[in-house]
C-alpha cells in the first residue's frame, strides 16, 4: 500500500473550467494501481474538495481531477485500467480474468467485458475502397456478409446475411456519410438553380469530398424527386369568400399560377356594372 498526496496548490473546476485554491474538504481515494513484484499495490490518495471561485457556476464544489493518474470516480489508475483493456481485447472476458490475475492485476470477467463496452474509440474515417464477401456464422449452414476497408485493412461491418437487399441498403448509408458534410452546400446550390450533377461534383470535391460522381449523379436524381413529390403534395384550396374579396383588388403578378387564375375567372364572372 502507498500513501500519496497531491502536490499541486490549486485545482480547475471541470464545469467553469475556472482556476481554484480553496479547498473544501479532504477524503481519501484508493486507486488499484500496477503490481509490484506480482504483488497487488494499492494507492490511498489524500485528495480535495475545492470550491468553485466562479458564483455563477452551477458546480459550487468539484473533486479535484487528476487526468494523468485515473479518471474520476475510477478505482483503478489509467495505467492498469489500460493494460486490462488490452487484454481484454486479446483474449476476451473470462479467459483474460484468469490471465490477468496471474499477472497481479485481478479482476472480474464482467469487469473486463464492461471496460470493453465503455472504451473509446476514433472516429472512423469514411472508406474509399472497399472489399466485401461473404464469411460463415456455421460453416455450410449460414452466412453473412463482411466488408472491410481495403485502405487502412480493417473490418467496417458485419451484415447478419448475404442478400444484395442488405449490401445495398448498407451502400447507401455509406453514401450518406460521404455526402453529409457536404449537404448545406449542395441544398445551397440548389436553391440557387445548380441542378447538373457533374458541376456539383466538381465544386464539392474542390471542398474535400472523395465520393465518385455516381454518389452525386444520385443525391440530384433523388434531390429532383423529392422537389417533385414535394410540389405535387401541396394541393390548391380555393380561398374563402372573405379573401376572394381580397383577391380581386391584388396585383395579379404578386398571386402563383392556380391562384391568378381563379382570380381571372372570379373577374369574368363579375356582373357588369
Ligand atoms: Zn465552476
Amino acid at each position: 500500500m502507498l500513501v500519496a498526496r497531491t502536490k499541486s496548490a490549486v485545482s480547475f473546476c471541470p464545469c467553469c473550467g475556472c482556476r481554484t485554491g480553496r479547498v473544501h474538504s479532504h477524503y481519501v481515494r484508493r486507486l488499484t494501481d500496477l503490481p509490484w513484484q506480482e504483488r497487488i499495490v494499492e494507492i490511498r490518495l489524500n485528495a480535495r474538495r475545492f470550491r468553485c471561485a466562479n458564483s455563477q457556476c452551477p458546480r459550487q464544489i468539484f473533486t479535484e481531477r487528476l487526468p494523468e493518474t485515473a479518471r474520476p470516480k475510477a478505482r483503478r489508475t489509467s495505467r492498469l485500467r489500460d493494460r486490462q483493456l488490452a487484454i481484454g481485447f486479446a483474449v476476451g472476458g473470462e479467459p483474460g480474468a484468469r490471465l490477468s490475475h496471474r499477472l497481479g492485476m485481478p479482476t472480474s470477467g464482467d469487469t473486463l467485458l464492461r471496460m470493453i463496452r465503455a472504451a473509446e474509440f476514433k472516429p472512423l474515417e469514411p472508406p474509399r475502397v472497399i472489399g466485401i464477401d461473404d464469411w460463415a456464422w456455421r460453416k455450410g449452414q449460414r452466412y453473412g456478409t463482411i466488408i472491410c476497408d481495403l485502405e487502412r485493412n480493417r473490418v467496417i461491418d458485419l451484415l447478419p446475411n448475404r442478400n444484395a437487399n442488405a449490401v445495398a441498403s448498407w451502400l447507401g448509408c455509406a453514401r450518406c456519410v460521404l455526402v453529409d458534410p457536404f449537404r448545406d452546400y449542395l441544398e445551397k446550390r440548389w436553391e440557387e438553380g445548380e441542378r447538373r450533377g457533374q458541376q456539383l461534383w466538381t465544386e464539392i470535391k474542390r471542398r474535400g469530398f472523395e465520393g465518385s460522381k455516381t454518389i452525386i449523379s444520385r443525391w440530384t436524381a433523388a434531390r429532383k424527386q423529392r422537389s417533385s413529390t414535394a410540389a405535387s403534395n401541396v394541393r390548391w384550396r380555393p380561398p374563402s369568400r372573405r379573401n376572394c374579396a381580397r383577391l380581386l383588388s391584388k396585383e395579379p403578378r404578386s398571386l402563383d399560377q392556380q391562384t391568378e387564375r381563379f382570380r381571372w375567372r372570379c373577374m369574368r364572372g363579375r356582373p357588369a356594372c
